[in-house]
C-alpha cells in the first residue's frame, strides 16, 4: 500500500498540495498517496492523531493550525522553533516531528527561480503574522544585509524584531518604510506577507519604494495580479512575482524531508501557473 500523507486545514478543499505532491511522486517514482484532510477548528489534535494511528506518515499543515501543529509535536526543527509554528509533521514510531518549510520555500523561489541572490540584499517584509514569522530566520540565514519588518500593528512588528534579537532587524508601522525611503534608504526586495491580498486592497506604500526595488513578491497568489503586484509593476519594479513559486518550493522541501529526494519543481510550477491563468480568463 502507498505511504499516506495529507494536508490538514480548515477550510482545505481549495488546497493545491495534493496535486503538487502527486506530480512530485510521479516524477520521483515515490509510492505515496496524498489527500485533503479537514479538521474541525477545535479538533486538530484528534484529527492528526487518528490519521497517524491509521498509518499516516506525514502532514502538511495550513490555516488555522500552524501553531497547534507546533504545540502537538514532540520534536522540532530549529527553523520551526524560530518561527514558533509548523507547516509540516512527520510521524515516526511515537514521535511527532515538526518543521517549517515556508521560509526555505520562499528563499529557494527567490534565489533559484527568480535568480536573485539574497546575500547582502536589503529586505522589507510587510506583515508580522504567521507567514512573516516563518520566513524571517531563513532570510537572515540567506545573508541579507538588513531586514525591516513593517506591519499595520506597529507594536507587533517591533516586538517581533526585538524577539529576533539580530542587529540587522528592525520593526515598526508601514510609515517605517516610507520614512526610510524619504531618508534615501533603498530596499532591494519587498515581500508582502500580509493577508491584504484576500481583500483585494492596497497597502499604504509610496511608489518610490517599488521604483528602486529589484524584486517585489506577494506571498498571496490569485488568477490575476494582486493590487500589491499591480502597484509594484506600474511603479517600475524590475521583477514582480506572486507566491505560487513559494507554494511549490515549500512543498518540494516537505517532500524532501519525508522521502529523502528533492523533486524537480519547474514543470509543476508551469502547470499550476497555466491552470491559475486559465481561471483568470
Ligand atoms: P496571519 O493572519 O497570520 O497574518 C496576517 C497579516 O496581515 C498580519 O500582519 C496583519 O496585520 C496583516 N493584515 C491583515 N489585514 C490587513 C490589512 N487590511 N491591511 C494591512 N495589513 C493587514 O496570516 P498569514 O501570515 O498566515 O498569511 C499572510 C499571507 O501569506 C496570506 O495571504 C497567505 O495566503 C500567504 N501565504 C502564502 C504562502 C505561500 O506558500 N505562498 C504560505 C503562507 C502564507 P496585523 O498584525 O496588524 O493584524
Amino acid at each position: 500500500m502507498s505511504d499516506r500523507y495529507a494536508v490538514v486545514g480548515n477550510p482545505i478543499a481549495h488546497s493545491w498540495s495534493p496535486v503538487i505532491h502527486a506530480a512530485f511522486a510521479r516524477t520521483t517514482r515515490e509510492d505515496i498517496a496524498y489527500a485533503h484532510l479537514l479538521a474541525a477548528v477545535d479538533g486538530f489534535a484528534g484529527t492528526v492523531l487518528r490519521f497517524r494511528d491509521e498509518g499516516g506518515r506525514g502532514l502538511n499543515v495550513t490555516l488555522p493550525f500552524k501553531l497547534d501543529a507546533f504545540a502537538l509535536a514532540t520534536e522540532h526543527s530549529a527553523r520551526a522553533r524560530a518561527a514558533g509554528a509548523a507547516n509540516l509533521l512527520a510521524f515516526d514510531d511515537g514521535r511527532i516531528f515538526a518543521d517549517n518549510t515556508d521560509g526555505a520555500g520562499l528563499v529557494r523561489d527567490i534565489e533559484t527561480r527568480l535568480a536573485l541572490p539574497l546575500q547582502q540584499c536589503s529586505v522589507l517584509l510587510l506583515g508580522a503574522g504567521g507567514a512573516a514569522c516563518g520566513v524571517i530566520h531563513p532570510l537572515l540565514a540567506a545573508g541579507v544585509a538588513s531586514l525591516v519588518i513593517a506591519n499595520r500593528s506597529a507594536a507587533r512588528a517591533r516586538e517581533l524584531a526585538a524577539r529576533i534579537g539580530d542587529a540587522r532587524v528592525r520593526g515598526g508601522g508601514f510609515e517605517l518604510a516610507s520614512h526610510a525611503i524619504a531618508a534615501g534608504e533603498r530596499f532591494d526586495v519587498v515581500i508582502n506577507a500580509t493577508s491584504i491580498g484576500l481583500a483585494g486592497e492596497r497597502l499604504p506604500l509610496p511608489d518610490a519604494l517599488f521604483a528602486q526595488a529589484r524584486l517585489a513578491l506577494d506571498m498571496f497568489y490569485a488568477a490575476t495580479p494582486t493590487p500589491f503586484m499591480v502597484q509594484a509593476a506600474s511603479a517600475g519594479c524590475a521583477v514582480v512575482s506572486d507566491g505560487l513559486g513559494m507554494l511549490v518550493e515549500q512543498a518540494a522541501e516537505s517532500f524532501l524531508i519525508w522521502r529523502g529526494v528533492r523533486p524537480d519543481t519547474a514543470c509543476v510550477f508551469a502547470a499550476l501557473r497555466a491552470e491559475l491563468s486559465a481561471r483568470g480568463r
